[in-house]
């Protein structure tokens, strides 16, 4: 077997990796890595493994010089990530071009700008550097086939997730064998295994995710999207998100996720009070820990997005993860009893005006 994973993505939203002066001048390996080290912390906290916290002061190498589970392949301070990525060469050539979201024609609403990402395929290439102690390269593969699986599902990848971007289809990963044990090696001789639990850092217990498909039956889905909103602007970049002169290698995207953070600021601000509201969306100099995709078909007549994060356990207040489970339940229409169609009238369904969907709700 070949040393090297190769994987081929196909976007449904647009991908973001980061760039020069907020915009996206070419496909960034280390914006990948990043979402990808960050998924993988999460899997690894879920799965009863140690995790440290990269941001904090627990970071690793610990004073024994010993590394967790998740450093032990992405790396840290005097030590090499397990691979490298080789991602495609593309060049954006629109890469100043953004389209405009306003939901209220007021001057002081600034609304939303969306810089041009990548839609298309491409090839990502895992390329062995270290071998980490205790692993095989077939594990270190089944991990990464297991993270990008999950993205997959899911979530997104790369940045800007919370904004729509990073919803793609994942090729030639690996089947996990689990050989009845923990995915990875638990017994090494650097291993650090004295990590506390990190509240604040993401982990799958925790992590919600809604999947919607919904029709818009024979309208033009432009026109749908534009009745929706005060402005998009400009026309042309509107065009291309639905541009599909390559369809087998990238489908229509319908950008929505700015319109479906409109109204959940909005359902925030009668539920949530500042600090939980900010917490959860986000404020200056910190992101969102709710993400929500852009639509992308799913057949002939549906369309399909995604709504997911990972909440802490506890929010300031008091206000518990339960508690915002239920309320993000409830404003999506679900309830226990399978009723769709919620009597509440501030259901995103009836901000959205849309009659015609279905849920998959995951915790
Ligand atoms: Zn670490």
């Amino acid at each position: 077997m070949t040393e090297t994973l190769t994987v081929r993505i196909r976007t449904l939203t647009p991908l973001w990796t980061g760039g020069i002066d907020g915009t996206m001048d070419r496909i960034h390996e280390t914006g990948i890595l990043g979402s990808l080290r960050w998924w993988y912390e999460a899997i690894v906290r879920g799965l009863g493994g140690y995790a440290c916290d990269p941001t904090g002061d627990d970071r690793c190498p610990d004073r024994q010089g010993r590394y967790c589970d998740v450093c032990a392949v992405f790396g840290a301070t005097g030590l090499q990530r397990a691979f490298r990525l080789e991602g495609p060469v593309w060049w954006n050539r629109e890469r100043g071009s953004k389209l405009e979201i306003k939901m209220r024609n007021a001057r002081d609403h600034r609304g939303w700008h969306l810089g041009r990402g990548f839609l298309g395929e491409a090839t990502l290439q895992f390329v062995p550097l270290r071998l980490p102690e205790g692993w095989s390269w077939r594990k270190v593969w089944e991990m990464l086939s297991l993270t990008l699986s999950w993205i997959e599902c899911w979530g997104g990848l790369g940045a800007r997730t919370q904004q729509g971007y990073g919803v793609v289809e994942v090729e030639g990963l690996y089947p996990l064998n689990l050989d009845g044990g923990k995915p990875w090696p638990q017994q090494r001789r650097n291993r650090r295994d004295n990590i506390r639990h990190h509240p604040d850092r993401p982990s799958l217990d925790g992590f919600f995710s809604a999947k919607v498909r919904f029709s818009i039956g024979n309208q033009d889905p432009k026109k749908w999207l534009c009745e929706r909103a005060a402005n998009i602007f400009p026309d042309d970049e509107l065009e291309w998100y639905f541009h599909q002169a390559n369809s087998s290698q990238r489908s229509a995207v319908l950008p929505l996720a700015s319109i479906v953070r409109f109204h959940l600021r909005n359902f925030a601000r009668s539920n949530w009070d500042d600090q939980v509201r900010h917490r959860l969306l986000g404020e200056p100099g910190q992101k969102s820990l709710i993400h929500v995709s852009h639509a992308y078909p799913v057949n002939s007549n549906q369309w399909e997005f995604r709504i997911w994060g990972w909440i802490p356990a506890s929010l300031p207040g008091g206000v518990l993860r339960s508690d915002v489970l239920t309320d993000l339940k409830q404003w999506l229409g679900v309830s226990p009893q399978r009723l769709w169609h919620s009597s509440r009238k501030d259901t995103l369904w009836q901000s959205l005006n849309i009659t015609d969907f279905d849920l998959y709700w995951f915790e």
